[in-house]
């Protein structure tokens, strides 16, 4: 699949979550031969649950799947990846993860580098401009998703970059 075509997939499941008050992360995984595995969106505010963020929720949605249906799969997600999710893809094998953007947050993509997953990152103004949006509108949940009490650039003392 064309990334920005997967990429629009998980946008499209971001927008939801912000329409329905929630912090807006989409996610999709794709198969190496296209298909569509699942699809989900951070879902902390609207089913109170602290560990369905977009890929962890898409990674529920897609259900018990053998290890090989992973293989060479594409992990598509709105934001860089934070700790946990960055943990689940290298967990399941994922071969690919890309993301929308990392000027709002910077995840574990050297991690991911680290245990040899390919990362992309498409710089997508759409993923950004819905992120900071939101996260001027609800700062105290967007902290609270990211385990922090005051807005970080990235947990791994990296800067901010000046844009
Ligand atoms: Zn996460």
């Amino acid at each position: 699949m064309d990334d920005s075509k997967g990429l629009a997939l998980a946008f499209e499941e971001a927008k939801i979550s912000y329409d329905e008050g929630g912090v807006p992360i989409g996610a999709a995984l794709i198969a190496a031969d296209g298909k569509v595995l699942g699809r989900g969106r951070n879902m902390r505010v609207q089913s109170s649950n602290p560990i369905l963020h977009g890929e962890t929720s898409c990674l529920q949605n897609a259900g018990r799947l053998p290890s090989s249906a992973y293989k060479g799969s594409t992990m598509y997600t709105t934001l860089s990846p934070c700790d946990m999710c960055t943990g689940a893809c290298i967990l399941y094998g994922i071969a690919r993860v890309v993301i929308g953007e990392n000027k709002t947050f910077l995840g574990g993509e050297a991690y991911l580098r680290q245990r040899g997953v390919e990362v992309v990152v498409l710089d997508s103004a759409e993923c950004r401009g819905l992120m900071e949006r939101f996260i001027a509108e609800k700062p105290e949940v967007w902290n609270e998703d990211i385990g922090v009490e005051e807005r970080v650039y990235s947990r791994e003392g990296v800067e901010a970059p000046s844009v």
